[in-house]
């Protein structure tokens, strides 16, 4: 996928990702979890619709998603893992967010580490 091509559906809502900073698989391309081969032909899905990943995004201006049951509860959740996965998480949000912003390539989207 370019980044100038627009209509990917989410698979969860079915509601068009208009943007690369609402892209849940372009977030997993950031934090490393998705390879750059694979973004054209993995399912496409907005952050928000991923509750088990968005929870761990703890930051101003995005409103917090909060998984109330199931395995992937928070609160249920071991707190240095939440702890680690909240910094993790909310650090490749704001990465994704600036690169969108600067429309700089995807390339240079991953973390370093
Ligand atoms: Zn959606």
């Amino acid at each position: 996928m370019a980044v100038c091509e627009q209509g990917y559906l989410c698979v969860v809502c079915g509601g068009e990702v208009e943007e690369i900073a609402d892209s849940g698989l372009y977030l997993r391309y950031v934090l490393g979890e998705v390879k750059a081969e694979q973004l054209d032909r993995m399912p496409e899905h907005h952050i928000r619709c991923e509750p088990s990943l968005a929870q761990f995004i703890v930051v101003e201006g995005f409103e917090p998603v909060v998984v109330t049951e199931g395995p992937f509860a928070k609160a249920g959740l071991d707190p240095d893992f939440v702890a680690e996965e909240e910094r993790r998480v909310t650090r490749g949000f704001l990465r994704l967010q600036e690169l969108s912003a600067k429309g700089l390539s995807i390339w240079e989207y991953p973390l370093e580490d």
